[in-house]
């Protein structure tokens, strides 16, 4: 199995990190052909807006929609703004979830914090139930949910930050800057 990081702009070679770490084969997406023969995909935090246009420019919207239809995608932050069928603004999404998302959810004071989260769906896959420690960094919420969408994790306040339908996972925050692999591995299982 091989795994591709969208690698246009964001935190691409954390992800890449990561995948090596685990001992699984990866490499950068950067243009259309490099989707061939994936298992998986995994979109980065960046700049969503930024992201979507450079994605635009290189051809890949309609090939990354198709890869999604059929394949696994998990987008983290950015990721999981371009995955989205709907932030309330116009910006290039690829609109392969049902949710709705809001952008920098927490405002300017709070832009990044950092807390344990109850995961059960990575319990129960890795078996290992250690409270999740997630880092936001000017995050986004997931606002609303399609009636095909699992949430996965919500922060105290009931709000969601991490949601499934079918293979496709959005993800806020960033497990890609941690050293807690589970969620990695709680993708790469969707793909087999
Ligand atoms: N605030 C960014 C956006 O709206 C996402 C931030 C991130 O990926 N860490 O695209």
């Amino acid at each position: 199995m091989k795994f591709g990081v969208l690698a246009l702009q964001g935190d691409f070679a954390e992800h890449i990190a990561t995948l090596k770490r685990l001992g699984v084969e990866e490499v950068e997406v950067r243009l259309p052909r490099d989707l061939e023969g994936l298992s998986g995909l995994i979109i980065p935090g960046g700049e969503s807006t930024t992201i979507g246009k450079l994605a635009t420019w290189y051809g890949l919207m309609e090939p990354l929609r198709e890869f999604g239809r059929e394949r696994p995608i998990w987008g983290t932050c950015a990721g999981a703004i371009l995955l989205a069928r709907d932030v309330g603004r116009d910006q290039p999404l690829l609109g392969l979830m049902d949710i709705t998302v809001v952008r920098n959810a927490f405002g300017r004071q709070v832009d990044s914090f950092e807390i344990d989260l109850n995961v059960p769906a990575l319990a129960n896959s890795t078996g290992d139930a250690a409270p999740y420690h997630a880092i936001f960094i000017r995050a986004p919420i997931i606002e609303r949910l399609g009636p095909s969408v699992q949430p996965l994790a919500t922060l105290p306040d009931g709000r969601i930050v991490a949601a499934q339908q079918g293979k496709l996972l959005a993800t806020s925050f960033h497990p890609e800057l941690t050293r807690d692999d589970r969620f990695h591995r709680y993708f790469i299982r969707l793909a087999e």
